[in-house]
């Protein structure tokens, strides 16, 4: 990587930030004010099912209080997401200009890890949920760069992947049972430890109240999971839709239906009732089979069997949320403890979510424009929808005479 590097800065040396950053003009104030006001709405698009899928899923009764929501929270964090890349094309202007030729270092990964602390403008619950995909894409990449044999093999190999997720999926529910406020969003909660004959409440049962407690047969308790997940499945992916077609309904609200079913994506709907379906039929059947078995042990092989849905839809995006959730309440259970490590409560009085959103942000940005071969999927997508396809240029002017194009 050092070789590399410094074959990039000598290639850099003779480049300055107008013909990087912005090529279609010799002034940087005026692509400062170009990236400024070239605002489009794929930032919006971008946030839209990971925020709605959390918003719809978290909440008990009021649907539109909760997209209403969601909907502020995906405009926050695109015109938030939209600045910093902003920010930091700015900044790699300012680089230049300081130190008068572009390095490897100061045109893209330094420059964005600055960008990137306007986020720190935003709530707190909003910095997270802004620095979670971040942290899922750097996870990504963080894997593609390991070069071990198992690395590689867990790649390709859907079974080996299904077989990692189903462990990731058992240590966060076991960790979800043991930090109960946890704030962070994940597909399942463990069932609260009701106590036995209380009547299962209506509104709770996607909630999962302790399984074999629930009035009905285990199968329809399992049976109406399903059903439940499936319906908010399609929920996110009709939103999904109607907001990626909103243009093309206002034009023609005859067309109402057949654009908001559309594109709907059938692997997020069978994933998410393959995996409470089969969280709740072992949880149901080690209940009923297996003689007192204590409800961790329960709940913990029930999560691994539950991430077995995977094989059905394996990528990265699940792969890596399971286990950037993990990390997180994994987090929040050692800052829970009694005897927690001081370092570990003097990390946390950091400004924490701005620099992880920072540094996985700038990783992001990095590998995109210098190794364009491991870039994660959804980083590329992320990025040039918040740069509003500012970086992919740059991508091209930068990695154009790298390559010889
Ligand atoms: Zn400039
Ligand atoms: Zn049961």
């Amino acid at each position: 990587m050092t070789a590399y590097s410094k074959y990039i800065n000598e290639v850099l040396r003779t480049k300055s930030c107008h013909d990087l950053i912005h090529p279609w003009t010799m002034s940087c104030r005026q692509s400062c004010q170009d990236y400024m006001s070239n605002w489009s709405f794929d930032g919006v698009k971008f946030f839209f099912p990971a925020i709605m899928i959390s918003m719809v899923m978290k909440t008990k009764t009021n649907y539109t209080k909760a997209i209403l929501k969601g909907i502020y929270d995906i405009m926050m964090c695109s015109v938030v997401g939209h600045f910093s890349f902003a920010m930091a094309m700015t900044t790699s202007c300012v680089m230049y200009n300081l130190l008068k030729r572009c390095y490897y270092s100061t045109t893209v990964f330094i420059p964005s890890l600055l960008g990137a602390q306007m986020v720190n403008l935003l709530p707190n619950n909003a910095i997270i949920g802004h620095a979670n995909p971040f942290a899922c894409m750097f996870f990504e990449i963080l894997i593609k760069f390991i070069d071990l044999e198992c690395m590689h093999t867990m790649r390709k190999s859907r079974w080996w992947g299904t077989f990692w997720f189903m462990c990731g999926s058992g240590g966060l529910l076991h960790l979800l049972n043991k930090q109960r406020k946890s704030g962070v969003f994940w597909f399942l909660a463990p069932p609260k430890k009701a106590k036995n004959n209380e009547a299962p409440n209506e509104e709770d049962i996607r909630k999962i109240v302790n399984p074999c407690s629930h009035s009905d047969s285990c199968s329809t308790f399992v049976l109406q999971g399903m059903r439940t997940y499936a319906n908010y499945g399609l929920m996110v992916e009709i939103l999904r839709n109607i907001a990626s077609n909103i243009g093309k309904i206002k034009a023609k609200p005859g067309d109402f239906l057949p654009l908001a079913t559309r594109k709907i994506n059938y692997n997020l709907i069978t994933f998410l009732m393959a995996y409470v379906g089969c969280y709740r039929w072992t949880c149901c059947l080690l209940n009923n089979y297996s003689n007192g078995m204590s409800f961790d042990v329960v709940n913990l092989l029930a999560g691994f069997m539950a991430g077995i849905a995977y094989v059905l839809w394996p990528n990265y995006n699940l792969f890596s949320t399971c286990i950037v959730t993990m990390v997180q309440v994994y987090w929040q259970y050692l800052l829970n403890q009694e005897n927690c490590p001081k370092i570990i409560e003097k990390i946390n009085r950091l400004p924490l979510g701005g620099l992880i959103y920072g540094i996985c942000m700038a990783v992001c940005v990095q590998v995109m424009v210098f190794y364009p071969d491991k870039t994660a999927h959804l980083s590329y997508t992320a990025i040039k929808a918040n740069s509003s396809g500012g970086v992919e240029g740059l991508k091209f002017t930068l990695t154009g005479p790298l390559f010889g194009q």
